[in-house]
């Protein structure tokens, strides 16, 4: 519990299981649900979706847009929010009892960057800036990363933002499964000249994975000690996969595979999915499954995000496709269909 103090919290396994004590947990396993109907696989499930990041006017601060010449400008933010609202209609005309862990081009935290400047402030100096600089100079400022504001900006959308969703979820929205909604990207360099590239892949993300740096923080032992005794880890394994196998199905896309194994390992059986310690992950109280589909910047994802959302299919490219946004959308809910059915049986 304290390393000066030399403080310790000892965890004892119980001798069987009349002794054992749970964790408490407001989610629900799949096996403990009540069989549904063959055609409501989803009623009662209670689902957060968290659209990633917040797009509209803070697309360009946290880094997650890019423009090609005088095209609309590609904000990940923003087509997260879309594939959560049209997930959300197909999830409730399955049963499904869906709420929003975001559902606005706006942060959930009260706190904007400059609420954060003095703790930027000290970070830097901690961490070998002695004289911090205030200012980014430009989008190509090699020291940005340096500055008051780049560093009270990611704590402002990154730190702030995430913890409070992670209050939204734990306090008040209670899901029994939280979907994080992610597009991919390769580094594009200048967003205002970005490289558009052929890679294009698929993987999604379970909590796992842990560094020894982070196992230095109390908090991060504490969560990862939490969520191993709540048994989150089975139950988000195979929805991950599950969901994963549909999305490679019907997406066409390969598996990513990350150059260096330091923060992620490969887990489960799909070949998709990857355990790694992201904020979210560990932070919300549930099984979570962290979707990283389409590499944003991609030739192929590029067209079919200009093209928009659509009805039916339209050719992108030389091929007939649906809209990105309806297959992402599709393709997790059939993941989530072919889960529950499967794991809570049914019942006519
Ligand atoms: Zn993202």
């Amino acid at each position: 519990m304290n390393r000066d103090a030399q403080k310790f919290f000892t965890l004892r396994f119980a001798t069987g299981t009349k002794e054992q004590k749970l964790v408490p947990r407001l989610w629900r396993p799949a096996k403990f649900l009540q069989s549904a109907e063959r055609n409501k696989p989803l009623s009662g499930l209670r689902i957060a979706l968290d659209p990633g990041h917040l797009g509209g006017s803070w697309a360009k601060m946290e880094e997650r847009w890019f423009q090609v010449g005088e095209s609309k400008p590609v904000q990940e933010g923003d087509l997260t929010l879309c594939v959560a609202r049209l997930l959300a209609t197909r999830l409730r005309d399955l049963g499904a009892k869906v709420s929003f862990v975001r559902s606005a081009d706006e942060p959930t935290t009260g706190k904007r960057p400059d609420d954060f400047r003095e703790l930027a402030r000290k970070i830097l100096i901690k961490n070998g800036v002695p004289q911090p600089r205030a200012e980014v100079l430009d989008s190509t400022d090699p020291e940005k990363e340096k500055t008051i504001r780049w560093q009270s900006e990611i704590l402002f959308y990154r730190y702030s933002e995430i913890r409070r969703r992670a209050a939204l979820v734990n306090l008040k929205l209670h899901p029994d499964l939280v979907l994080c909604l992610h597009f991919n990207a390769e580094g594009w360099g200048d967003p205002n000249s970005p490289m558009l590239t052929d890679a294009n892949h698929l993987h999604l993300l379970v909590n796992g994975s842990y560094l020894a740096d982070e196992l230095e923080f109390d908090d991060e032992r504490f969560e990862m000690i939490r969520r191993l005794l709540s048994r989150t880890y089975g139950e988000e394994l195979s929805l991950a996969d599950t969901i994963a196998t549909a999305m490679a199905r019907e997406s066409g896309l390969p598996p990513y595979a990350y150059p260096t194994t330091n923060s992620t390992t490969k887990v489960g059986t799909s070949g998709y999915v990857y355990a790694r310690n992201l904020l979210a992950t560990r932070l919300y109280r549930c099984p979570v499954v962290y979707c990283e589909p389409y590499v944003m910047n991609s030739k192929d994802v590029f067209a079919r995000i200009q093209a928009g959302d659509y009805e039916g299919t339209r050719n992108i490219n030389g091929v007939e496709r649906k809209s990105i946004f309806r297959e992402y959308a599709d393709s997790v809910t059939d993941g989530l269909i072919e889960y529950y059915s499967k794991a809570r049986g049914s019942g006519d």
